[in-house]
């Protein structure tokens, strides 16, 4: 496994991509969990591996974590190297960004709306940093976890509308055994704090068992989801969109994406189910319909 620090180092990638295997990037902040490395391990299946570990500074908000964000390049390392990982590209922050104020990718309207609304110019962070490491990288494939839903489809836009030659991949979200959507964040949860945490993944569980029950109606389901969420301090959203167009539908049925976002002090989580919704019942779905620009 490479360790490839600056961004010159880079082109050592160079022989890979001129091979048959599909060169395939995870997107990471480190601090990395079961959830990371299962996407590591999905896109071993893909090709040879390329994990990114970087805390991009331009998708946090003032008096976000940024600092505090945890970061142990070591630890991560010794994660991922029994995953058969081709290289790790970890770099700095002023190699990846010399200068100030330079251009960004402005989000399209699948950054309307829920955590876009509450993280007032965070995509655009992240889709500067991933639009950055795809022209970096060059990969052919990238796997993002579905936990962060609303980025894969803002992602998934981009790579659409700006033509980006790369296919792009949404991986299901891996739980604790008690639910709990794993995230770096998680380590900032008191055992109390970890307790009410468990509101989150429980109350879009009791949505989807209404659902399975047959309930459809929107109102009725985000109620549901809010009652389930009154153990954590503050909720952000309680959303039911349609995937296709994160639009609010008239009946529960369809494409769907159920998203909460809440505080459990001091950590600001998120959790979702994505769902298909049919007179043939209730399905887990994948988000994205594999999303690959003409090329
Ligand atoms: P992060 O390091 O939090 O930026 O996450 C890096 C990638 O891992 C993103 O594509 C996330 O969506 C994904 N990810 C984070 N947590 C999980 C999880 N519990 N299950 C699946 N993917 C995840």
């Amino acid at each position: 496994m490479d360790l490839l620090r600056t961004r010159a180092d880079l082109d050592s990638l160079e022989p890979r991509r001129r091979q048959d295997r599909p060169l395939v990037l995870v997107p990471t902040m480190g601090a990395l969990h079961a959830g990371h490395l299962a996407l590591v391990q999905r896109a071993r299946e893909l090709g040879d591996v390329v994990v990114s570990i970087f805390v991009n500074p331009t998708q946090f908000g003032p008096g976000e974590d940024f600092q505090s964000y945890p970061r142990d390049l070591e630890r991560d390392l010794d994660l991922l190297r029994p995953l058969d990982v081709a290289a790790v590209f970890a770099p700095d922050v002023g190699d990846m960004y010399p200068r100030e104020g330079g251009v960004t990718v402005e989000p399209g309207p699948a950054a309307r709306g829920l955590c876009g609304a509450d993280r007032p110019g965070h995509f655009r962070g992240v889709l500067t940093i991933v639009a950055k490491l795809f022209n970096l990288v060059r990969p052919d494939i990238a796997v993002f976890g579905r936990k962060d839903a609303q980025q894969c489809l803002v992602i998934a836009e981009m790579v659409r509308d700006l033509d980006l030659p790369v296919r792009v991949i949404d991986h299901p979200t891996v739980r604790e055994s008690d639910g709990l959507a794993m995230s770096s964040r998680n380590a900032y949860l008191s055992t109390e704090a970890r307790r009410r945490a468990l509101g989150l993944s429980r109350s879009l569980q009791a949505a989807r068992d209404a659902l399975v029950g047959g309930e459809r109606s929107v109102t009725v389901l985000r109620e549901t989801i809010r009652a389930g969420l009154s153990s954590t301090d503050e909720v952000e959203y309680v959303e039911l969109r349609t995937v296709n167009d994160l639009a609010v539908p008239t009946l529960a049925e369809g494409h769907l994406l159920l998203a909460v976002a809440a505080r459990v002090e001091p950590a600001r989580l998120i959790d979702n189910l994505v769902l298909n919704v049919d007179a043939s019942g209730v399905r887990d779905a994948a988000l994205l319909d594999d999303v690959e620009a003409t090329r």
